[in-house]
């Protein structure tokens, strides 16, 4: 085995804070997966973060695959960014009016993205899906809709909702709090398998307003779809009137600018955007056809409003963020590294007879704890290899790497991880799977 065991780093400080927290927050967070339930020890309390690095409140440094879930694909504290956010607010922090920054953001957005002709801007990724089906909703005058087990789509009602046995399953509602009555308009069917989709279809005739699906499905592990199927899902949708919603909150200005809808090449009738979108501020979107958003509120009869959407600060490290990714060869570079990234950790997992899957696409990698070379549902991981990730990660952070505290989430890679800086990131993670197997 590698250098053996490190010792644990500190987090006496971290610890302190968590103590805090809890009097003051449910379970000491305002977000449930930062608690650290599904790994060791006691959630790091974060004091700062620069390029690919992050240094929590003990000092330890780490090289961070987190990158705040997804948004900072320039990595921390961007200098263009932080110089476009301060100028902005210098002039004032909101309005509640219009100002020339969503014009802005919106045209470097509509200018580069074939899928989209109009969109809204709000605050979240959660509002971003909510308001897309209601659209979706309001628009072809049906309840129903589709998700598939193992996307995940946000807090709102009707997608808090997972599968129960069974090839279409009326959703099961997956919190307390949501009626059932909402979660009975949610059917829920398992990704890559064309007959429940079919079936579905055919006991439902009429009635299904939308099928939802992540551009890449990637809260669940990594489960990269099939062309065919996507295009499968286009068809289907079109034939029965319903509409093919991209949830692109993870994939938007991922994989590409235009994300999802240009790998697979596909036309969805509606698509959401949450994450890169807003440099690391809280903005989310969605956008369609210029025709279908002329159902939103004030022209249309679909409500749809936010107090902060718009937000000046916001739109302008939106802009930032998203200039910076027009710049030539932005993607490719990125991508180009990532790969190399994942298949130096694929060879000497393979090498040593690991069974360890990296699972890769632009960006964005997950570590599946499996041999199983396939992974395209949620029924294909393996639950119990859990508990090797809660090992992995604590020996990763001992080694000054920092990924997101559940085995079921991805990592990302930034413009800001440099060839050096992955070279020897992948040094502590061969060091760390000698420690796991
Ligand atoms: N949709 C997808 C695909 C997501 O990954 C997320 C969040 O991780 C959301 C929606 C919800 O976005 P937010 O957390 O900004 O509300």
């Amino acid at each position: 085995a590698g250098s053996g065991k490190k010792g644990d780093i500190s987090r006496e400080k971290s610890a302190e804070l968590y103590e805090k927290a809890k009097q003051y927050f449910p379970g000491g967070v305002n977000s449930p997966v930062r608690a650290f339930k599904s790994v060791h020890g006691t959630p790091l309390f974060i004091e700062r973060g620069d390029g690919c690095f992050l240094w929590d409140a003990d000092g330890n440094q780490f090289t961070d695959f987190c990158c705040s879930w997804g948004p900072l694909i320039l990595g921390h504290n961007h200098p263009k960014i932080r110089e476009k956010v301060t100028k902005t607010l210098e002039k004032g922090l909101s309005f509640g009016a219009p100002t020339a920054l969503e014009n802005e953001l919106a045209e470097l957005i509509l200018k580069h993205n074939r899928y989209i002709e109009k969109l809204r801007f709000v605050s979240s990724g959660t509002e971003a899906v909510m308001s897309a089906i209601r659209l979706a909703r309001g628009y072809t005058g049906r309840d129903k809709i589709i998700k598939f087990d193992g996307c995940y789509h946000g807090h709102s009602d009707s997608l808090l909702v997972k599968a129960g046995s069974g090839l279409v399953t009326f959703g099961e509602t997956s919190s307390a709090g949501v009626p059932k009555a909402f979660a009975d308009e949610t059917l829920v069917i398992p990704l890559a398998d064309r007959e429940a989709v079919e079936t579905a279809f055919s006991e439902f005739k009429g009635q299904i307003a939308a099928v939802i699906i992540e551009g890449i499905p990637a809260n669940n592990g990594l489960l990269i779809q099939e062309h065919e199927y996507i295009h499968f899902l286009r068809n289907i949708t079109k034939e029965n009137g319903t509409l093919l919603i991209f949830d692109e909150v993870i994939t938007g200005f991922r994989l590409g600018f235009e994300g999802a809808a240009a790998h697979y090449d596909v036309q969805p009738d509606i698509l959401t955007y949450g994450k890169i979108i807003g440099g690391g501020m809280p903005v989310g979107a969605y956008g369609a056809s210029a025709a279908l958003m002329s159902h939103i509120s004030p022209d249309g009869g679909v409500y749809q409003a936010g107090t902060l959407s718009g937000n000046p600060v916001a739109m302008a490290a939106g802009i930032a963020q998203l200039t910076e990714l027009r710049s030539s060869g932005f993607y490719k570079n990125l991508n180009q590294k990532t790969a190399e990234f994942a298949e130096a950790i694929q060879r000497y997992a393979a090498a040593k007879n690991y069974k360890v899957n990296l699972v890769n696409v632009g960006s964005i990698f997950w570590f599946a704890f499996t041999s199983q070379t396939t992974i395209r549902t949620a029924g294909d991981i393996d639950h119990g290899s859990m508990e090797l990730y809660k090992v992995f990660h604590r020996e990763l952070l001992n080694r000054g790497v920092y990924l997101g505290p559940s085995g079921y989430e991805v990592g990302f890679v930034s413009a800001a991880h440099s060839k050096t800086e992955l070279e020897k990131a992948k040094r502590a993670i061969f060091e760390s799977l000698d420690e796991v197997f």
